[in-house]
């Protein structure tokens, strides 16, 4: 079966957008005066389409998720068998389903070592919320129970539940709601460009590493359950650590038997030219919470990955009491395990890694020639391109952060190309099938827009 397209009156759907449609992560009142959001009708591999036809290729993969692009019948096929065999069934009741079980042994496969257990959730936040709760039973279980406290780092990305929102650093999202919750400690983050340039970068991350133990023996190391990290942090603007930041933070973890986990949201699935992003990296987490490439957004379902060390604690606990009716829901684990089929029949991590991650960074690096790029920096298919009014400086427009994002990704999509702006910079995160003609479309667009934007930056 091909998808049928439907004629969809747009205006109405916009009307009705407004009247009723509360969007995530956004200002409702913009959204009404914008007249409603903008409607996706479809998409195809590396393309989405609005309902007033325009096409506009995708750099942000959706949400970081899309990896395998739009348009697989073959996951359409898959969800519809499954669902006519079993729609549904849970795991509560000392029961399974195959794909369930199928695709807890493939994860198990692909992150390798002791990383041999699976516990399903339906998305992102849904994953780091069962690492709280899994993370604070292991210690418990264990006999430490004092070992409660999570470090994690500022303008970290865990999600937007109490729990994720909590674990992560978004100062604006801690604002709404009254968090953190209790027990989380933030320290900064390797930010080089933002925060470290008068630093070799090397350095600068060894001294983002040493926050995290000094905060260790701050609040005590007998108290401490766990570090988490993305790998790359996405959300807060595609931050990659300096070289050695990993490996220094691995130590200490290790140094005072502190859990480490590596939020694997993003970075997972290919993202970063490895099946995940510490193994990029080269560090060995003992928990990885994942989503989003799981089934490259084509049904909502996440994961943490657990080390053997822990299961066998968690063994000796009684009933974990812990998890969602749609866990290891089968419909969405069956086009899981289809999703990554396809990323191994069509080599897409090589890909990301050998032809399509370089040459995209290579495009980004011609990009600092122009005057407004500070910096671009490039991991896999996860870019980002710094914006500054005064190159040597890195002073931002209109003297304060946050400024240029917005307005440069704004003249990026009229121009076709769905990209974000995080406060000064522009990131993406492109389908893994993205082919180098369109990453050189991409860059173009992005060089056509900083210039565009340019008047308006200079009368900010
Ligand atoms: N962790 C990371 C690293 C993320 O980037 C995200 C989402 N962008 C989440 C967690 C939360 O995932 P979800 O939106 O599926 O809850």
């Amino acid at each position: 079966m091909t998808a049928v397209r439907k004629n969809y009156d747009i205006p109405a759907l916009r009307r009705l957008d407004v009247a009723h449609h509360l969007p995530a992560q956004q200002d409702y009142k913009l959204i009404e005066d914008m007249g409603g959001s903008r409607i996706v009708t479809h998409a195809e591999g590396c393309y989405i389409t609005d309902g007033d036809g325009n096409r506009i290729l995708d750099g942000m993969a959706g949400l970081w998720c899309v990896n395998i692009g739009y348009g697989r019948e073959e996951l359409a096929d898959v969800a519809a068998e499954q669902m006519r065999e079993l729609p549904f069934y849970n795991t509560f009741f000392k029961t399974a389903t195959p794909p369930t079980v199928e695709l807890a042994a493939k994860i198990a496969g692909l992150t390798g070592g002791k990383l041999q257990h699976v516990f399903f959730n339906a998305s992102g936040s849904e994953a780091n919320d069962t690492v709280f709760r899994m993370v604070r039973h292991y210690w418990k279980v264990k006999g430490e129970p004092n070992r409660k406290i999570f470090i994690s780092r500022w303008n970290a990305y865990h999600g937007s539940t109490v729990a994720g929102v909590s674990l992560g650093g978004m100062k604006a999202m801690h604002a709404q709601g009254d968090l953190p919750i209790p027990g989380i400690e933030h320290v900064r983050q390797p930010y080089w460009f933002g925060e470290g340039r008068d630093m070799e970068p090397r350095e600068f991350g060894k001294l983002c590493a040493q926050a995290i133990e000094d905060r260790i023996l701050q609040v005590g190391p007998e108290n401490v359950a766990a570090f988490v990290g993305e790998p790359v942090q996405g959300a807060g603007g595609v931050i990659i650590p300096p070289e050695g930041y990993w490996q220094e933070v691995e130590r200490i973890c290790r140094k005072y038997g502190i859990l480490l986990v590596a939020d694997e949201v993003i970075c997972g699935f290919g993202r970063t030219g490895e099946w995940f992003g510490h193994q990029t990296l080269g560090f060995t987490p003992d928990l990885v919470p994942m989503a989003k490439g799981l089934s490259s957004g084509y049904l909502p379902i996440s994961a943490v990955a657990v080390s053997s060390d822990v299961v066998e604690v968690l063994k000796t606990g009684g009933d974990f009491v812990h998890g969602f009716t749609y866990s290891g829901h089968p419909v969405c684990a069956a086009v899981a395990l289809r999703n990554i089929e396809i990323i191994e029949r069509e080599n897409l991590v090589g890909k990301v890694r050998d032809d399509v991650g370089p040459y995209l960074n290579a495009a980004l690096k011609r990009l600092e020639e122009h005057p407004l790029v500070g910096e671009t920096r490039s991991i896999g298919l996860l870019g980002a391109v710094e914006i500054v009014a005064d190159k040597k400086t890195a002073a931002r427009f209109g003297g304060k952060e946050g400024n240029a994002g917005p307005v440069v990704r704004d003249f990026c999509i009229d121009n076709g190309l769905m990209v974000r702006g995080i406060r000064d910079t522009i990131v993406m995160s492109p389908p893994l099938i993205i082919s180098r003609q369109q990453i050189d479309d991409l860059v173009d667009i992005i060089r056509r827009s900083l210039d565009l934007a340019m008047p308006k930056l200079k009368a900010l």
